[in-house]
This record gives structure tokens, sequence and C-alpha cells, in this order.
């Protein structure tokens, strides 16, 4: 079904265990646009973009890493990964006046894939509060 914003997909959505599309985005079975990619993180364009640069970090391995919130201690180092290699995108995409990270977490959060993932938007003016 179509989903008519982000907001329905994500109540939509069920917070699962169960693969997602991320895993076929790893396993190249669907194709994405790949901007940066090592053995443990995948970054690649959205293709819903809510600004000029709008990339997804994820891990290859999800390890149980649904969303931010079920994050354990086992977890430390990907989630510092994840950043970190954030602002190596940011900068590989030129956003030297600045950038947004944000990491939809549940329902509430508008998370609609239960594979963590790291939204980086940049190359427009941002604002605050989010919606
Ligand atoms: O944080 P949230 O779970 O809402 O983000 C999921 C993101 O994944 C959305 O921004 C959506 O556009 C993106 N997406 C994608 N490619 C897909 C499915 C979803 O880039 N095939």
């Amino acid at each position: 079904a179509v989903m008519a914003s982000e907001k329905e997909a994500a109540l939509a959505a069920t917070p699962s265990d169960s693969p997602t599309i991320f895993d076929k985005i790893i396993s190249k079975e669907i194709p994405s646009t790949v901007v940066f990619e090592d053995d443990k993180v995948l970054a690649f364009r959205d293709i819903t973009p809510q600004g000029p640069v709008h990339i997804l970090l994820i891990p290859k391995v999800r390890d149980g890493l649904t969303g931010l919130s079920k994050a354990e201690e086992r977890h430390i180092d990907i989630l510092g990964r994840l950043l970190y290699t954030a602002k190596l995108v940011a900068k590989q995409e030129g956003l030297a006046e600045g950038f947004r990270i944000v990491i939809n977490d549940g329902p509430q959060g508008c998370q609609s894939v239960y594979h963590i993932h790291v939204h980086l938007i940049g190359g427009r003016q941002m604002n605050w509060p989010p919606g």
C-alpha cells in the first residue's frame, strides 16, 4: 500500500525483529545509491529525501538493534561508529555549514523501519523544534 506520509508509515509499522527492507539493501537485492561502505556500516541515499542531502547510515549486522531503545552494552561500538561515519559522510557531502542527525525510535518517534538507522540530513537550513 502507498503510504500518504512518513507518519502514516511509522504508525502502520509493527516494531519487531522480522527482517526489514534494509536487509535487501545490504545484500544489494534492492538497489540503492551507496555513498559509503565498510565492513560494518552502509550509508545510502534515502529514497524520500527531506533535504538536498539525506543519507541513512545502518549497521550491516542488526544484532538485535531494531531501534535505539533496544541498545545494549554490546552495541556501544557500532553506535559510536555510526555517528563517526555520519561525520565522515557529512564532510564527503560538503556539508561544511552544518547538518542534522536524527534517530527515530518507535511509533511516537516516527520509526518505520526496525533496523536502526541514523538519518544525515543537510544542504538546507533546518528548523527547531522538529515536527
Ligand atoms: O526513521 P524511519 O524509520 O522513519 O526512516 C526510514 C527511512 O527509510 C525513511 O526516510 C524512508 O524514506 C527510507 N527508506 C528508504 N528506502 C526504502 C525504504 C525506506 O530509503 N526502500
